[in-house]
């Protein structure tokens, strides 16, 4: 989706952030993805247009967007926390293989904290569904060679031995 400059403008001035042009660069740049980039990955895209930028700017940037609620941050793997513009309420589906993060939107999921039997004396706050699985691609790459699936079994029983 892309997101214009006034509309940068616009969300930034709600939370009393300086707009300056490297940080709507930043944030132009994560807010039209869906791919939930790493820091790495989005300062590679970044330093495109702007040369000049460097990774200490853009993780700090994250940061300040982060803490005015502007982008929220992911992480499954807990190694490379990934990185999402889209702060309304939103689930993800998650790609064991190629770690490839999907948006899913559902008003059902959205609802779901009313089935949920929940002790009465926990404040919920928020709450996020993921569904754990393959991707397509991958899964016509599994298709086309039979022994990967093997390839995974073996990844996780070396990863269980202490
Ligand atoms: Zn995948
Ligand atoms: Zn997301």
């Amino acid at each position: 989706m892309i997101i214009s400059q006034n509309d940068i403008r616009t969300r930034f001035k709600a939370q009393g952030l300086k707009v300056t042009p490297q940080r709507a660069a930043i944030y132009k740049a994560l807010a039209e993805t869906t791919s939930h980039p790493t820091a790495e990955a989005l300062f590679q895209q970044v330093a495109k247009d702007y040369p000049m930028i460097s990774p200490n700017t853009v993780y700090y940037t994250l940061s300040t967007l982060k803490n005015v609620g502007l982008v929220k941050e992911v992480n499954y793997w807990h190694d490379r926390t990934r990185f999402d513009a889209n702060v309304t309420p939103h689930h993800h589906l998650i790609c064991l293989d190629c770690r490839a993060i999907f948006d899913i939107e559902d008003r059902s999921l959205n609802q779901i904290r009313q089935k949920a039997k929940i002790p009465k004396d926990f404040q919920v706050l928020s709450h996020q569904v993921e569904f754990y699985g393959y991707c397509s691609s991958c899964q016509k790459a599994q298709a086309r060679q039979p022994s990967s699936s093997s390839r995974h079994s073996h990844i996780q029983s070396t990863r269980r031995k202490p």
